[in-house]
């Protein structure tokens, strides 16, 4: 047995399923989760001392690597003074103020501790806001595990074969309604169906929970559209792609106003953290200026606000965001070739510093249905094959890729050649 292994057995005991997120159990790939021990740059290593080129990055945030001096440094020097006040403080001034420099449709922001508290707080806003019940979701996107939100979600939920969850009372997921990400004609129907009941439409602008599938073109445009025509709030979450898609999220790569966005991850830098925010006429509904309650202990924590500022210092250097691209289209295209000269057809998608591959004839996925008609278990060996090679993917085929700027040339030829052995395998 590994040490992994073992160690999996005893967390079985005091932990159910013995992880603390359904994903890491590695039920969408089978075999037992790699404990992890540390991480560094492009690497992280497990407890058996192996070594592999991840493509996880936390889920996201890693976006400049593991461990990043700065990062670390940042939070040292922030540890020395303590760790929590539940007093403002003027780091999460300067958090606030960088995070609507870089996403300028966000006029006000509040910190939260997770993604799911940030979707969740900004659908009770929205609510709060424009006094209506209904909330339009797409099936296949994952927004946290709000009651509210998990229905027909992506990620964790949707690899478990359960996009639905027990626990959620059927009159709460009554004000859900899903439409088909990518279908305009979907989310049209409902509209009409509900002209004044819908309080917001929810989505990932690039969706990254069933795998990565980018909007096709006039869909985020129609959305927005839709929304103005019937009153309806656009909600972006960016919790996986602010701040990695572009500089401005995915909202500034496909030139989209949202009136709300979420956002957590990536400006933490590694430390739990989320925040939403977006037009002042709307912040302004939230306590203590509004009406809709919402608050947190821990939020604007200073050690979380000292790492997630320094990381985003970082982001705004020159030409990173170009970089970021390019080792993505790099491994996305390099993986595509690879496949096809064993004979394996896969189709990719990449958008920033996420990309997703698919097991499919299909020349370009853009839709669920057509994501869950991969084929799953080639997904499976790919994987497997991959991390007994030292590279470390996302153990779902519902979740995508992230690069990071400490992959350099070294990292991305070693995981390029290693999927051409995989394939080769594969293909016999
Ligand atoms: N929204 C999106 C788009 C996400 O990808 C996630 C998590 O993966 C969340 C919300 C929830 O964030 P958290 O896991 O920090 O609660």
């Amino acid at each position: 047995m590994t040490r992994s292994e073992t160690l999996f057995e005893q967390a079985k005991k005091t932990i159910p399923g013995g992880v603390n997120s359904p994903v890491r159990a590695f039920n969408g790939v089978g075999g037992s989760p790699r404990f992890i021990e540390k991480a560094d740059g492009a690497y992280i290593y497990d407890a058996d001392g192996k070594a592999y080129i991840d493509y996880v990055g936390s889920w996201g945030p890693m976006i400049l690597g593991h461990n990043h001096p700065k990062i670390r440094q940042a939070v040292l020097d922030a540890v020395e003074n303590g760790l929590s006040f539940g007093a403002p403080t003027e780091l999460e001034v300067r958090m606030a103020e960088k995070v609507i420099e870089m996403v300028p449709s966000m006029e006000q922001v509040r910190m939260v501790s997770s993604g799911t508290e940030a979707t969740m707080s900004a659908i009770r806003l929205a609510r709060g806001f424009t006094n209506r019940d209904k909330i339009l979701k797409f099936e296949g996107c994952y927004h946290g595990h709000a009651d509210c939100l998990l229905v027909k979600a992506g990620s964790g939920a949707l690899t478990l074969g359960q996009p639905s969850s027990p626990g959620i009372p059927e009159d709460f997921a009554k004000h859900t309604l899903t439409a088909v990400y990518n279908e305009l004609e979907s989310v049209k129907a409902l509209f009409e169906q509900y002209p004044e009941e819908i309080a917001c439409i929810i989505l990932e602008p690039v969706a990254g929970n069933m795998n990565c599938i980018p909007p096709i073109p006039g869909f985020l445009e129609g959305l927005r559209a839709l929304c103005d025509q019937y009153g309806a709030l656009l909600i972006i979450d960016e919790v996986m792609t602010g701040f990695r898609v572009s500089k401005s999220g995915a909202q500034g790569h496909y030139g989209i106003t949202p009136d709300l966005t979420t956002l957590g991850k990536v400006i933490g830098g590694g430390m739990p953290v989320g925040a939403f925010g977006g037009r002042k006429e709307v912040m302004q509904f939230i306590a203590p200026t509004g009406p809709v309650y919402q608050a947190g202990t821990l939020s604007g924590n200073p050690i979380a606000m000292s790492a997630g500022l320094a990381q985003m210092e970082e982001l705004c250097a020159e030409g990173l965001y170009e970089e970021l691209a390019a080792k993505t289209k790099r491994i996305a295209e390099g993986f595509k070739a690879a496949a096809n000269k064993h004979g394996i057809p896969l189709s990719i998608n990449y958008v920033g510093g996420m990309f997703g591959f698919f097991f499919t004839e299909l020349e370009k996925v853009t839709r669920f249905d057509q994501v869950t008609q991969c084929d799953a278990d080639a997904f499976r060996a790919f994987y497997h094959g991959m991390l007994d090679e030292g590279v470390y993917l996302a153990p779902s085929a519902y979740e995508a890729g992230f690069l990071s700027m400490a992959h350099g040339e070294k990292e991305l030829e070693e995981t390029l050649t290693a999927a051409d052995r995989v394939f080769a395998r594969m293909a016999k």
